[in-house]
C-alpha cells in the first residue's frame, strides 16, 4: 500500500496539525528520526520551529520548567538565563504543531539525590507543565532526564507517572511499540555535531528499520553540540526524499505506536 492510501484509509492520528502517520506494513523499510532538542533556548528554539515548518514537520522541544522563573536555579555554563524562552513561547510553538515536554525542574543530575527528592523534583516540572502549557497531560508526556542521567528506580516509577522517559544508551531504538516506555538518545558535544549525527543517521539507514532519538540543543553557539541552521535545513530535506524516513517527535511517535498497527511488524 501507498503512503497516500495509508492516510487516507486511517486518518492521522498526531495530537495536533502537522501530523505524519506512522504506519508500519511490517515488510516495508521504516525509519523514525526524532531530533530531540533540549533546555529551551529562545532564539534557537524560534529559529529550528521555523525550519520544521518549511518541511510541515513538527520540532520536538524539551524545556527546563523553572528557566524562566525570576531566580531559578538553574545552572550551568551553557546555560544563561537570558537566552532561555517561557510558557507564552511554548504554548505558541505547541499551538503551531510543535511538541513540547519536560526536561526536569531545575536541570537537577537526578541519581545524585536522595529518591524521594528526585521524586518531587520530575513532579513539580509535571506540575509546571500541568499548569502553564495548554492541554499538557502527564499520561502522554515524555520525561527528558538532565543530561540523561536517570537511575533504576526512577525508571522503575516513572511509566506510573508519564507515558515514557528518554535517558542515555544509544541513540538509535527498536521501532516504537506499544509498550515502550523507555526511549534512550545520546548525542555529540561541546563542539559541532552535525558529523556525529550525520554518521548515526547512516547507521540508522543502513538497517531495515530503526528510530534515532537525537539529543541535540541549539543552533550556532547556543548550546551543547550545537548544529548550524543551514545544515539542519540540508538534513530535514535530504530525510524528506527518502521514502522510508518519518520525521516524527518522541511522545507523538510513541502514541502512534499505541495507536495504529505499527509495532506489530
Ligand atoms: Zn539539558
Amino acid at each position: 500500500m501507498k503512503r497516500r492510501e495509508f492516510i487516507s484509509t486511517l486518518g492521522t492520528v498526531a495530537l495536533t496539525g502537522i501530523a505524519t502517520p506512522l504506519l508500519h506494513g511490517g515488510s516495508e523499510k521504516l525509519h523514525i528520526v526524532s531530533l530531540s532538542f533540549d533546555d529551551g533556548f529562545r532564539k534557537s528554539f524560534i529559529r529550528i520551529a521555523e525550519i520544521y515548518e518549511r518541511f510541515g514537520l513538527s520540532g520536538c522541544f524539551n524545556v527546563i520548567a523553572s528557566a524562566h522563573m525570576p531566580g531559578n536555579e538553574v545552572r550551568d555554563d551553557y546555560m544563561k538565563q537570558e537566552l532561555f524562552g517561557d510558557f507564552e513561547l511554548w504554548n505558541e510553538l505547541q499551538d503551531r504543531g510543535h511538541e513540547i515536554m519536560p526536561h526536569g525542574y531545575r536541570h537537577a543530575h537526578l541519581p545524585g539525590l536522595p529518591l524521594e527528592e528526585s521524586k518531587a523534583l520530575i513532579l513539580k516540572s509535571l506540575d509546571i507543565f500541568s499548569k502553564e502549557l495548554r492541554g499538557f497531560d502527564p499520561q502522554k508526556a515524555v520525561f527528558n532526564f538532565p543530561y540523561n542521567q536517570s537511575s533504576p528506580e526512577l525508571e522503575a516509577w516513572l511509566p506510573s507517572v508519564v507515558l515514557a522517559f528518554r535517558a542515555s544508551g544509544g541513540t538509535i531504538n527498536p521501532l516504537p511499540s506499544p509498550n515502550t516506555v523507555k526511549i534512550t538518545t545520546g548525542g555529540f558535544g561541546p563542539g559541532n555535531s552535525e558529523e556525529h549525527l550525520d554518521e548515526t543517521v547512516e547507521r540508522l539507514l543502513a538497517q531495515p528499520a530503526g528510530w534515532i532519538v537525537y539529543n541535540l540543543h541549539g543552533l550556532d553557539e547556543e548550546g551543547w553540540g550545537p548544529i548550524r541552521p543551514a545544515y539542519l535545513e540540508g538534513l530535514l530535506a535530504r530525510l524528506r526524499t527518502i521514502d522510508s524516513v518519518r520525521v516524527v517527535p518522541t511522545a507523538r511517535a510513541l502514541m502512534q505506536a499505541r495507536s495504529s498497527s505499527f509495532g506489530r511488524a
